[in-house]
This record gives structure tokens, C-alpha cells and sequence, in this order.
């Protein structure tokens, strides 16, 4: 983008511990912030180590909640709050990816209470004001900076036991909200350097990644480009594509960083002639065809690439849609329905994605 645009650009306050074994320093950042009873949030998949952890910090009688689902029900989150209210909490810990986030962020919106978050996947939450909330099976999101962490403790050895496959459409995800960023109606030269520098960080690392899943170094260079790339998701506005995997997730339930794996090179060609300066970045760094680079990039970490691969029926074309041409987020290219409803359907197909002109 020219400098000689104006532009605004909020910064959202944020602490980032940053390396291998930092997380050492949670002990002295829960003193930092004042925090002696602290509740560890996270999943059942990471129990054991959330327990163990918060063991260490403090003592057998710590408060721990491990029942952390993905699109933050209400409902889970009413039973962690009696835990809070019960046991006098006076801080959150969340160690996990964006569905345990999600959860101390929701605590954060009810109690204000600091939040210590120790990201485990590329999704990027820890960056954002953004919370998703499911009630009786409708999915609102909502901005508010209570729900911002006041540290985030990224330690590249918490991400090492992440899955490869997992790994690949987590990654992809993460790059899918830098690749919006840089065709954001908002955006402005802080969100295109971190969102070009976040990009290039995790092309290059994800394949290392695949092939060698306990390459520190590798593993280091995702954590890096999956903070910038959530930071641009906090920073800026999206558009199509993260609109389309909203709609997908809520209400077909399909999984979410896979979904985001799959649609991103679609939602970028159905963009693409209206994004002429996103285009142009994006293909200085990956030196072609952008659309292109990032199929073959999806390809070479064996990520899905067809929706119906991952639970799509064929009537969700149809409801996506219409779903999608409800309350649309702003898109540079304006959304016709006729065009949409191809891209969804090649998406589920896993047809190459074709450009909308
Ligand atoms: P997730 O948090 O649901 O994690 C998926 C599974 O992987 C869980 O079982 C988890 O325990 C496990 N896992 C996580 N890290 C692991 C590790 N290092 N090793 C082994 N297993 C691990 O997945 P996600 O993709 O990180 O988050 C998805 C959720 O986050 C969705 O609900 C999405 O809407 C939300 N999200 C919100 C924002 C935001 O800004 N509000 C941003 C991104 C994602």
C-alpha cells in the first residue's frame, strides 16, 4: 500500500514473551500482575499437561477447568464460572488453540480479571478483542478489549507435540487472516508489513514443519508468523473468506482451521481482480500465480482441500450461500450469489479455484 494514503491504526496493548521455555516465566507473571489464585482453563485432549502445570504454579489445590470446547457454548462457560465464583479466583491462565482461549476470554468479558494466555496452536485469538459465543446453537461474536489477554506467553515447546496435520491447516488458517489483512478495507502499512512478514514466516516453516515435526527452529518461525498473522486479525477488518468459514463452522459444524485451509485460495481468487496491491505483495513473496502458490502450499503439507472431505454435505452449498449473503462483511469484490455459490461448490468439490471476473 502507498504511504501517501491516510489510514488509522489502532494498536491493541499487548505483553508477548516470546522462545523456548517460557513458559518458566508464568510463575513471575502471574506476581507481576498481582495474581494468587488464578484458574487453569484448557481442553480434555490437554489435561494432563494443564493440570501438571498448574500444580507447579500453585500447589495441589490449584483451580483447573479442562472442559474447553470449540466455538465457546455458553453453557461451558457458566460452569467455569462457578468455579471462579466458588473459588475466589482472581485471574486466568489459559494454556491451549483458540477454542480454550475462547473460554478465558469469555471469563474475562464477565469478570474483568487478568488473563495469562499460553497459545498452543496458529489461530491467532490471544491477538484479537474477538470473542465467539454459542447460545442454544447460534454463534454471536462481539469486540471488547476486557476480552484482550494481558500477557501472552508464547513458548515455541508447547506447539512441538501439535499434530502435523493439525499443524498444516492451523498454519494455513493463520495465514488466511494476514492474507485478508492486506486487502482490508482498514488496512494501513503496520497491518501489510506484519501481515507480508507473517506470511513468509509460515510458508517457509510449515513444510519444514511436516517433514520434521520436532524442528525447533522450524516451529519457532510458525509461532513467530502465527503472532503477526493474529495480529493483523485483531488490528483489521476481514472479509469474504473469514465470513464464509464462519458460516460454514456455525452452521454446517464443520471443523475450524481445516475449513480455513480449504476455502482461503478460493476466497483469494474470488478477490483477486479487486485486490490488485494484495496481489501484487503476495506475489512478490511467493513469486507467482498467489492462488496457485497457496494450493500447491496446502498440497505439499497434505492439508484437505475438498469440503466434503471434511463432513460438508451437499445441500450446504445452498444453505452457505444464503447464509453468507446475510449480513455480509465488506468484501472488495462485491458478492453476487451466482458466483458465490460456485466458489462454495468447487470448495466442496475440491475443485482448483477460479477467478471471478
Ligand atoms: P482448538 O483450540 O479447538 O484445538 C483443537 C484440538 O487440538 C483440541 O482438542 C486441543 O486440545 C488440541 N491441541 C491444541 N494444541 C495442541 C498441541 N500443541 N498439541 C496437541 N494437541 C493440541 O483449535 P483452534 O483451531 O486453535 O481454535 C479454534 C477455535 O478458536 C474456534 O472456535 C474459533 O472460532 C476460535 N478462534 C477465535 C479467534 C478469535 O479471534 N476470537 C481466532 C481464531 C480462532
Amino acid at each position: 500500500m502507498s504511504v501517501t494514503h491516510s489510514f488509522v491504526y489502532t494498536a491493541n496493548p499487548a505483553r508477548v514473551l516470546f522462545g523456548a521455555g517460557t513458559l518458566a516465566l508464568l510463575s513471575a507473571e502471574l506476581e507481576r500482575l498481582g495474581v494468587t489464585r488464578p484458574i487453569f482453563v484448557g481442553t480434555r485432549r490437554q489435561e494432563a499437561m494443564l493440570r501438571d502445570l498448574a500444580a507447579d504454579v500453585t500447589g495441589p489445590a490449584a483451580q483447573v477447568f479442562a472442559g474447553a470446547v470449540m466455538h465457546t457454548p455458553v453453557t461451558v462457560t457458566e460452569t467455569t464460572m462457578s468455579l471462579v465464583v466458588q473459588g475466589g479466583v482472581d485471574g486466568i491462565v489459559a494454556l491451549g488453540g483458540g477454542s480454550t482461549i475462547g473460554l478465558g476470554k469469555a471469563i474475562a468479558l464477565r469478570t474483568d480479571l487478568p488473563q495469562v494466555v499460553l497459545p498452543t496452536t496458529y489461530a491467532g485469538s490471544e491477538m484479537t478483542p474477538i470473542l465467539g459465543e454459542t447460545r442454544d446453537g447460534v454463534k454471536t461474536t462481539q469486540s471488547s478489549p476486557k476480552v484482550l489477554p494481558e500477557v501472552v506467553i508464547y513458548d515455541v515447546d508447547l506447539t512441538i507435540g501439535l499434530p502435523p496435520p493439525q499443524s498444516a491447516t492451523s498454519g494455513l488458517n493463520a495465514m488466511a487472516h494476514a492474507v485478508e489483512a492486506l486487502y482490508a478495507r482498514d488496512r494501513n502499512p503496520m497491518t501489510e508489513m506484519m501481515a507480508v512478514e507473517g506470511i513468509r514466516a509460515l510458508a517457509d516453516a510449515l513444510p519444514r514443519i511436516v517433514r520434521a515435526p520436532s524442528d525447533r527452529a522450524a516451529r519457532s518461525d510458525a509461532l513467530y508468523g502465527a503472532w503477526l498473522c493474529g495480529s493483523c486479525l485483531g488490528a483489521v477488518g476481514m472479509a469474504l473468506h473469514h465470513k464464509l468459514c464462519h458460516v460454514l463452522g456455525g452452521s454446517l459444524n464443520l471443523p475450524h482451521a481445516e475449513t480455513h485451509a480449504i476455502v482461503l485460495p478460493h476466497a483469494l481468487a474470488y478477490n483477486a481482480a479487486a485486490a490488485p496491491e494484495a496481489m501484487s505483495s503476495l506475489g512478490k513473496l511467493f513469486a507467482g500465480d498467489p492462488v496457485m502458490a497457496l494450493v500447491e502450499l496446502a498440497r505439499q503439507l497434505g492439508a484437505p482441500t475438498a469440503l466434503r472431505d471434511i463432513g460438508m454435505p451437499h445441500e450446504g452449498i445452498e444453505i452457505a450461500t444464503r447464509a453468507a449473503l446475510a449480513n455480509p462483511y465488506w468484501n472488495p469484490q462485491p458478492l453476487e450469489e451466482d458466483k458465490l455459490r460456485t466458489l462454495i461448490a468447487r470448495a466442496w468439490a475440491g475443485d482448483p479455484p477460479a477467478r471471478m471476473t
